[in-house]
């Protein structure tokens, strides 16, 4: 048994330590505070994680998604395939730009597209793919991009919970036309509020510094129509110091996972799955249990750990899809994803948990008992 008089466990614990107060403190003693020599060596550091691709910083990890389609030229008319098992961000960047969500179902295991489901959602219409790399574990783009090349199509990765994931050696952010990476507290690095965009192509990376900034590369020498999506450069030294701890926390949230894994026992509850060749970084570490979620989330929270659904209304169900879809008549065959939001609960695997806490969390899963 757990005792409820210690401490709970939280679901995350974002990290705003002394370094990252420092950093920001010395940018604003500076006054060079929008977008400037810090958000430059950010972008720098940050194309280590990506293969030296080259990186444009922006305000948030939906901004980041929402130039990248601009700048591939995706907009009215265009449909883009995307999984409803994702975070909304995903989807309304597409809405965003005027083109058409389709949705495709995910694989059970990596919580990714279905490459199958991907191939079957193509129509003349269609102008990209996007796989969200869900829970930090890659999505299978090693059938995805064949699938894209093989019919022409962007691929644009959402990345935004995946810093340093990759597949068969190769980083999530470096397959695609682009990939998108968050900073937003919660996410595994942060820079107070932020996102990053990786492409390969050195035009595409230029348009996008000029829709981040009003069109801009000369001041006042307006070239396209842009947006102010800029970071600060407050932000960027706060990202960069924490990307310089993100490889020690990646590495102790893995270890945290496996110790999860191993030890965790109880029936009803399956522990996550790593496709062959993934490097699953737990943004998440995410477990199924088939039988009452609701009774063992209570208990959970009970013996003070914190647990959460990720996320628990795909979003084919969510309002501002789900009414044009009925008007439209339009019914998605989804059944991977409607299970997984009705199976999954997140544990907390930051990697602040202490070997104690790793116990409690083992302890109160493996006390839920056989008759959920
Ligand atoms: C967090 C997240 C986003 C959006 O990032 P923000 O920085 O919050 O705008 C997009 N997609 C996924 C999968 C996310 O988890």
């Amino acid at each position: 048994m757990t005792s409820s008089n210690q401490q709970p466990i939280p679901a995350a614990r974002p990290v705003i330590g002394e370094e990252e107060i420092e950093a920001a403190v010395r940018v604003l003693r500076s006054g060079r505070v929008v977008q400037g020599p810090e958000v430059a060596a950010f972008e720098e550091g940050f194309s280590e994680l990506v293969e030296g691709r080259h990186c444009v910083a922006v305000n948030s990890g939906t901004s980041a998604l929402h130039l990248l389609l601009l700048a591939l030229g995706i907009g009215p008319g265009d449909e883009v395939i995307v999984p409803s098992f994702s975070f909304a961000a995903s989807a309304n960047a597409v809405r965003l730009v005027g083109a058409d969500v389709v949705f495709a179902d995910i694989e059970p295991g990596s919580y990714g597209l279905d490459p199958a489901a991907v191939e079957a959602a193509i129509t003349p219409r269609t102008a990209a793919i996007m796989p969200v790399h869900l829970y930090g574990h890659p999505a299978a783009m090693d059938k995805i991009m064949p699938i894209a090349a093989k019919h022409k199509l962007a691929v644009v990765e959402d990345a935004c919970q995946a810093h340093a994931a990759a597949l068969n050696g190769t980083p999530v952010g470096a397959f695609g036309a682009g990939g998108t990476f968050s900073f937003y507290p919660t996410k595994n690095m942060h820079s107070l509020e932020g996102g990053m965009i990786s492409t390969g192509d050195a035009e595409t990376a230029r348009t996008l510094r000029l829709l981040r900034n009003q069109g801009m590369e000369q001041r006042y020498a307006n070239e396209i129509v842009g947006a102010n999506m800029r970071m600060t450069d407050v932000a960027a030294a706060v990202g960069r110091v924490q990307l310089s701890k993100l490889g020690g926390w990646t590495e102790q949230r893995i270890a945290n996972a496996g110790y999860l894994t191993e030890h965790i026992t109880a029936p009803n509850v399956q522990t996550p799955t790593v496709a062959e060749g993934a490097r699953h970084i737990y943004h998440q570490y995410t477990i199924r249990i088939t039988g009452d979620r609701d009774a063992a989330m209570a208990k959970l929270t009970e013996a003070g750990i914190g647990n959460a659904v990720y996320y628990p209304t795909p979003i084919h169900r969510l309002k501002p899809y789900w009414e044009p879809d009925q008007k439209a008549g339009r019914n998605w065959d989804l059944p991977e994803t409607e299970r997984a939001a009705a199976e999954v609960v997140s544990l907390p695997v930051h990697p602040s948990l202490a070997a104690e806490d790793l116990e409690r969390i083992v302890a109160a899963v493996n006390d839920l008992g056989e008759n959920l």
